[in-house]
């Protein structure tokens, strides 16, 4: 089985132009092959180093009657149900028109990556048209002329991790690579790689809910003798390990596959229980090294802090860390059996958390004690949730809506005299959820009024603790 890309649009976007560019002279064999249906075409095609079979829904051009809309719908439908991945073209001259709505309406629905392509982008002419395609709810779109060939080195990077990722065994759990990580190396969360991450991850294997044929990843971090050792020996003494310690991310790190309460979770022991061995490394300071490669790896990080001594700078580094990185963040407070007074010390921590981590303002707060195992099942649910928030997804209509609101409540400024305005929002990805605002005068919005709204946000659609992405993009 070869990976499968199908191209949707209604007609005259640029589907047969893409279609032939990808598939060049090939085209002639696989069309004679018997069984293509004639409102298909499929093809192999090539893009770089990327082999995969493509399908074209041409046949529709040949259709002008009322019908078109029900054929067009049934095509499309047809397409996706063969595809693993979906390129869904619209004219960026042309702007979003009600046909592309239905069509992006259809692949909304269905559990298949998209990638989102603006098609005719060469020159400026495209430019309002690709920006207006944020509408759609389907990401970042990527600006392609098909007929001038621009833009493939980007349709390449979005369509190289779907071909990669069908290549692997989904389910394996043996898997001795290192874990694959949706996470990019640099810190822009919104660059024309990564950006619509979150989609293209979401869509096929793990929308929102989790997934049981993947392990969820974990990385227990905190600074030497925070008792990670502790927690996860407590953890795998109590749960059923699913396979034996597997090299790490770094020399000293394991991962360890565990069912943990009915949850399949990849846990990162970043002390390493080998480094244990070597007593006089314990003195050593957790390595930031260490602690970033763990944090790339993980999904949802749980910050480990040891009770007596909470909150110092390397726990905030922690967890800015995870925060920057776009990671769910759990903290957890461990040694709580040596609490004297438990209630005093847990609303001095609250209080401490939220005046020295705004950044995750709402993440959950979790008392546990690696030694009796007192707390570990608010962790597990707590980690549970953390990974559920950070996967949230908020309809386009209900986001827009709530901006309308906002910006009565709390109008932006206007800056000489000449209102800003936000036209629209949508969410463009999760893991973490990022948002991106339509505006004008993008960068005379105050760092405040974003932080409204991303507080706004995290409030209103329930997504305490996760990072939120907010990226305004400057729209006339
Ligand atoms: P389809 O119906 O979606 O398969 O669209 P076609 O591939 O037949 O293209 C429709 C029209 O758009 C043709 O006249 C193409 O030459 C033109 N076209 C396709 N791609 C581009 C492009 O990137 N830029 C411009 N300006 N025109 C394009
Ligand atoms: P690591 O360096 O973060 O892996 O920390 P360890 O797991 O090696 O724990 C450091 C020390 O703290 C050890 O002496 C543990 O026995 C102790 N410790 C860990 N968790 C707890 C706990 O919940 N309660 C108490 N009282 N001691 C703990």
């Amino acid at each position: 089985m070869t990976f499968t890309l199908a191209i949707i649009g209604r007609p005259n976007v640029g589907k047969s132009t893409l279609f032939n560019r990808l598939v060049g002279k090939r085209l002639a064999l696989v069309d004679d092959t018997p069984g293509v249906t004639r409102d298909l075409r499929e093809g192999a095609a090539r893009l770089g180093d990327l082999r995969f079979r493509v399908i074209d829904t041409a046949g529709l051009e040949l259709v002008t009657d009322d019908s078109l809309q029900g054929r067009m719908r049934r095509l499309t439908e047809r397409a996706i149900g063969m595809a693993d991945a979906c390129l869904f073209m619209i004219d960026a001259r042309a702007g979003v028109t009600p046909s592309d709505e239905i069509l992006a309406d259809l692949l909304r629905r269905r559990d298949v990556p998209v990638i989102l392509a603006a098609n005719k982008a060469e020159g400026r002419a495209g430019e309002a048209g690709a920006v207006e395609a944020w509408a759609l709810g389907l990401g970042e779109p990527l600006p392609l002329s098909a007929e001038h060939g621009e833009g493939m080195a980007e349709l390449h990077a979005r369509l190289a991790p779907l071909v990669d990722e069908y290549a692997l065994p989904l389910a394996d759990p043996d898997e001795s690579e290192e874990p694959e990580t949706d996470v990019d190396l640099d810190d822009d969360e919104f660059d024309e790689e990564d950006g619509n991450d979150g989609e293209i991850r979401g869509g096929k294997t793990r929308a929102g809910a989790i997934d049981p044929s993947r392990p969820l990843q974990v990385a227990v971090i905190g600074r030497p003798n925070a008792g990670k050792s502790t927690l996860i020996n407590r953890i795998i003494g109590d749960e059923r390990l699913l396979t034996g310690p597997e090299a790490g991310i770094t020399r000293d790190s394991i991962a360890l596959d565990i069912d943990w309460g009915g949850t399949r979770m990849r846990i990162f022991d970043t002390a390493g229980m080998r480094r244990k061995a070597r007593v006089q490394e314990k003195l050593e300071k957790l390595s930031v090294g260490d602690a970033l490669r763990a944090v790339k790896f993980a999904e949802v990080v749980v910050v480990l802090l040891d009770a007596a001594i909470p909150f110092e700078s390397q726990d905030l580094r922690i967890a800015d860390l995870a925060e920057r990185e776009g990671r769910a963040v759990v903290v957890a407070v461990n040694k709580w059996d040596l609490e004297p007074a438990p209630n005093q010390k847990l609303r001095d921590l609250r209080e401490a958390f939220e005046r020295l981590l705004p950044q995750l303002r709402g993440a959950p707060l979790v008392t546990v004690s690696a030694q009796t195992g007192q707390g570990i099942e608010q962790l597990r649910a707590a980690i549970l949730r953390a990974y559920d928030v950070w996967n949230r997804r908020v309809p386009t209509a209900r986001l827009n809506r709530w901006l309308a609101e906002m910006l009565a409540q709390h109008p932006p400024p206007a800056p000489q005299g000449r209102r800003i305005r936000l036209r629209y929002i949508t969410q463009a990805k999760t893991r973490p959820p990022g948002f991106v605002v339509m505006c004008n005068q993008s960068d005379k919005i105050p760092e405040s009024y974003t932080r409204y709204l991303i507080n706004g946000l995290r409030d209103d659609f329930d997504m305490p603790g996760t990072p939120i992405r907010l990226h305004l993009r400057e729209q006339g």
